[in-house]
């Protein structure tokens, strides 16, 4: 089946021509025909509608009003000039005004000619005007014909600049149309058509950019955030199959003494039926055959050490190496401490390996791990370089995945073949579709519970004003033995600025906690690594009572004896930090708090996310009301939601949607695994034309 027209260059299509081409390229990154039936519209005016000027009051947003001009004139305003001219519907006069291209306007607007303006209604000394209006004359209306509900596109000020208005873009698409209507295959099957009653996919893209009415537009755009949630759970569920028929993987079948001694006889506690579940899990993937990918997703202190331990244990037993990589150097020396510890009694080698590293030092672990001298290597990016070579790697951790891109996860899988196991834990909770949406193409584990006796982290919001009063209750819990941490902000543009806010903050804090009385520790970026580690080991023993620190502190750090976690400047950091931050205290059983500094002003949405803190323990909770204040790609930052891939569909809003996608797609799969069913070759020609990576051609 041909989708040739599909792909066919903008150039070729008929009042584009290659220098607007190449301006639509640059501009929207529109290529190909398809690529414009895919430039959705981002909002919709209901052109049906004319004003009268009488009817215009202070609840009035865009009107379409037909009338005359009266009169147009170039006035001097500051540095520069605006066009005004008044426009006359008959009956009462309004003012229309223009800042820019003041030439032109002046050029082209002519007096006792019917024109159709449309703009939004601003308010200047309480008269209604119209700034930077479209306007058109009404003889090209009548011939456009029945556009009434007109779509509005995305631009750019070299587009409109180049001559690439709005109404060109709509002309543009309605020529591509013409151009490969034949070619707009259907991309469902009947049964989910029916299902749903959708329309067809040509039908519904055409509605989605010209709908008659605004109802209609709700159904077409249904149809088509259904399909791209249907199709991108489709991919990720055929490599998933693929991956598990035809990627070999090492065979790790054996629970040996290693694993069983550390069970029975070393492990402290209990493990949590989540964590046993997750065990099982792995153990089940290792004895596959085929390669382990899985995302473990829990909770801050809900244990994912552990289950990382326990599961190189078991590679170990099988005679295979194994790697873990943190995103920080002090995550990495706190993961090298704790395996230390739980492998003390056992004869397994650990060592790290971070950026800091030596030179020699470097050059004599590489060796001993190509030997295959060390069990467990333990390091930072450091780890994805070339020359870290394994004599037999088996297995990798990759912990709190979010801070490394998806790509350099892909780094670790070529340090043997077949490609290692791999168990990436994931630290921030991220809510369901989204989970999904970037890592369907996971096996997902979950720890939904915390170990027993975990209290609550009390978390309240305080204003600057009152800062005394915490200071006081600080006191009181160095007085009891416990620990704190001060954390201030730091964004990575102005280091320098933050670090200033840290200074601040320390002197303030040793005005109030004099250093004769209080042991005050200081943790921040530009320290080299080396005191880095010797504070937080100062702090891990208990010889700091307060701990000052930037945002350093953030991931995955553990010292059960600090009890009080103050986040100063709270407004100014994002929810899923403030979570992370939290889940630095409350590690231990007893009682632990957490304070929202800020200032005595705050924004609404600042005040949002403070109140969301105080409420709720639950990241996955807070992951939800995060996805919702924000959307994805201030979650993710722009270079992971990037991988998203979504045009139309929004994880939030068409969270409904996502899950019938999700459920129909499994139920297809579990029919016709190959698409091989004359129902489904729609699907599969859907799959095949629009996968740009090869692997996706699972099935042809
Ligand atoms: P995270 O999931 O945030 O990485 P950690 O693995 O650092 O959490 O675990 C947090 C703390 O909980 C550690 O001190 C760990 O020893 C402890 N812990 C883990 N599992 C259990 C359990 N089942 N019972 C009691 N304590 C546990
Ligand atoms: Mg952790």
């Amino acid at each position: 089946m041909g989708y040739k027209k599909l792909n066919t260059s903008l150039e070729f299509v008929k009042g584009v021509g290659s220098i607007r081409s190449k301006i639509l390229n640059q501009e929207l990154k529109l290529k190909t025909c398809k690529d414009i039936l895919y430039f959705f519209p981002f909002r919709y005016v209901d052109r049906s509608k004319f004003y009268k000027i009488s009817e215009i009051n202070s609840e009035t947003s865009y009107v379409q009003i037909i009338g005359k001009i009266t009169d147009v004139k170039l006035v001097r305003y500051n540095k520069g000039f605006r066009v005004e001219a008044f426009f006359n519907d008959g009956k009462n006069e309004l003012k229309l005004t223009w800042f820019k291209g003041t030439n032109w306007i002046q050029k082209i607007l002519k007096t006792n000619i019917k024109y159709v303006i449309y703009g939004k209604v601003s308010w200047f000394n309480n008269k209604p005007t119209l700034v930077h209006p479209e306007i058109e004359k009404t003889n090209k209306i009548q011939k456009q014909g029945s556009i009434n509900i007109k779509p509005i596109y995305h631009s750019t000020e070299k587009l409109t600049n180049s001559g690439i208005t709005n109404n060109i873009l709509i002309k543009i698409i309605k020529s591509v149309f013409d151009l490969i209507s034949d070619d707009l295959h259907e991309n469902l099957n009947e049964s989910l058509n029916k299902k749903y009653k959708f329309r067809s996919t040509k039908k519904s893209l055409y509605l989605i950019h010209f709908p008659q009415n605004l109802n209609q537009l709700d159904e077409v755009k249904e149809k088509i955030i259904y399909e791209e949630f249907f199709f991108s759970q489709l991919k990720f569920n055929l490599s998933k199959n693929n991956r598990k028929t035809n990627s070999r993987g090492f065979y790790l079948p054996k629970v040996g003494n290693l694993f069983n001694d550390f069970y029975n006889n070393y492990l402290d506690f209990e493990l949590t039926s989540a964590q046993k579940r997750v065990l099982k899990e792995i153990k089940i993937d290792f004895s596959s055959k085929t390669q382990m990918n899985r995302l473990l997703q829990g909770d801050v202190g809900s244990g994912k050490t552990i289950i990382a331990f326990m599961s190189i244990l078991i590679s170990i037993d099988n005679g295979f190496q194994s790697s873990v990589v943190s995103p920080t150097e002090i995550l990495a020396h706190q993961h090298y401490q704790s395996f230390k510890e739980y492998s003390k009694n056992f004869r397994i080698n650990v060592e790290i390996l971070t950026g800091s590293t030596s030179k020699s030092k470097r050059k004599e672990i590489l060796n001993k791990c190509l030997n295959g001298d060390i069990d467990i290597l333990i390091g930072t990016h450091a780890l994805f370089e070339k020359d870290v070579m394994f004599n037999n790697l088996g297995y990798v951790v990759i912990d709190e995945q979010h801070k490394f891109g998806v790509k350099q996860r892909s780094a670790m899988w070529k340090k043997n073949t077949p490609p290692p196991h791999i168990l990436i834990m994931s630290a921030t909770p991220i809510p369901r579709t989204l989970t999904m949406s970037l890592y369907g193409d996971l096996d997902l584990s979950v720890i939904d519970e915390l170990p027993p006796g975990r209290k609550k982290v009390i978390t309240v919001h305080r204003y600057d004003k009152n800062r005394l009063k915490v200071f006081g209750f600080l006191k009181d819990q160095i007085k009891d033995g416990k620990q704190i941490y001060i954390v201030y902000p730091l964004i990575e543009e102005s280091k320098k600025m933050d670090y200033k806010d840290l200074e601040d903050g320390y002197h303030g804090i040793i005005r109030e906690f004099p250093l004769k009385q209080f042991s005050i520790g200081v943790l921040h970026g530009r320290m080299k690594n080396s005191e880095k580690d010797y504070e937080m080991k100062r702090f891990t023993e208990g010889k700091i009572d307060i701990l000052i620190s930037t945002t350093v502190i953030e991931v995955g750090v553990n010292v059960k004896n600090a009890t009080v976690m103050i986040i100063e400047s709270a407004e100014r950091f994002g929810l899923s930090q403030l979570h992370q931050l939290r889940g630095r205290v409350g590690r231990g059983s007893v009682e632990s708090y957490c304070i929202l500094m800020t200032k005595d002003e705050i924004s609404d949405e600042s005040k949002h996310r403070i109140n969301a803190m105080t409420m709720t323990n639950d990241g996955f909770k807070i992951s939800e009301i995060d996805l919702k204040l924000r959307g994805p790609g201030d979650i993710l930052g722009t270079r992971q939601s990037g991988d998203l891939e979504l045009k139309i569909a929004d994880l939030v809003k068409d969270s409904k949607i996502f899950d019938n996608a999700l459920t129909d797609v499994k139920e297809l799969l579990k029919k016709d695994p190959f698409l091989l069913k004359n129902t489904n070759q729609n699907i599969k020609n859907y799959i095949i034309n629009n996968s740009l990576d090869k692997s996706w051609n699972l099935i042809g």
